[in-house]
């Protein structure tokens, strides 16, 4: 297995002085080109403070991640833009989509920052948002709502893709739905997903599954037998 994401000794704090916080406490694990990760642990574990790191919109105390061949703390100004337009698709649980702005052209804004993205009609149909392709955000369903802002991730064709409990605000339905689409995504265009969870039940459609309680990786596990999003249950 081809190692794509290496995460070495991270540590991180919040705070000054007396009054300093160690959120990630020398953090490590490696990821698997185009494995479906799973990042589990309780509210406050720093689950979104690791995700932040390696999206490159927070920088770690100490520690490194090395993308492929790149090291993200050796990264200049200008390779660290390059790396956030390009190679990384972020996915939050607020969908965060432009209210003016169609379906079609929130997942275009996507793809003008791409040196390559994917076809937009054909990943709208993916979506499965042909028919409200023209529609406002506000025309649409939390769900539809987030298959937006998962296309807008995803037109880039990052070849990392990051996602912040994606379900944490839909319903049962739409969030198997939604982790059912991260699953074609995941088979179709063969992106490395790491999604962010407190949901234990996701971790069974994982190939990877890592733990995280108090700031530390507590388990690190290779799930052989994963099932189908369809089948989870919670
Ligand atoms: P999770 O996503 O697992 O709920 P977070 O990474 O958001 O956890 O937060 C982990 C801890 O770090 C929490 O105690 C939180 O209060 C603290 N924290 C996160 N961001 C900041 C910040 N910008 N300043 C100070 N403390 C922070
Ligand atoms: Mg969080």
């Amino acid at each position: 297995m081809k190692t794509f994401l290496k995460v070495d000794d991270l540590r991180k704090e919040y705070g000054y002085g007396d009054s300093v916080q160690r959120v990630l406490k020398d953090v490590g694990f490696s990821l698997g080109q185009s494995k479906f990760c799973v990042l589990l642990g309780p509210s406050g574990s720093g689950k979104s403070t690791l995700l932040n790191i390696i999206g490159g919109i927070d920088a770690a105390n100490r520690g490194t991640i090395q993308i492929n061949d790149s090291i993200l703390e050796t990264m200049d100004d200008k390779h660290l833009t390059e790396y956030r337009r390009k190679h990384v698709g972020y996915v939050f649980q607020m969908y965060n989509l432009i209210p003016n702005l169609t379906v079609t052209e929130n997942i275009e804004t996507g793809a003008f920052i791409a040196d390559d993205p994917l076809d937009v009609n054909e990943l709208i149909k993916t979506l499965g948002l042909w028919d409200h392709r023209d529609k406002f955000p506000n025309q649409l369903s939390g769900g539809q709502q987030q298959r937006v802002s998962i296309g807008r991730a995803i037109v880039k064709n990052p070849s990392l893709l990051l996602c912040d409990e994606p379900t944490g605000a839909l319903d049962y339905h739409t969030s198997k739905e939604i982790l059912a689409l991260n699953e074609t995504i995941n088979a179709r265009y063969g992106n490395t997903i790491l999604m962010v969870t407190h949901n234990e039940a996701i971790c069974h459609m994982a190939d990877h599954i890592i733990q995280l309680h108090d700031g530390m990786i507590r388990d690190d596990t290779i799930n052989h037998g994963k099932v189908s999003a369809e089948k989870l249950e919670w």
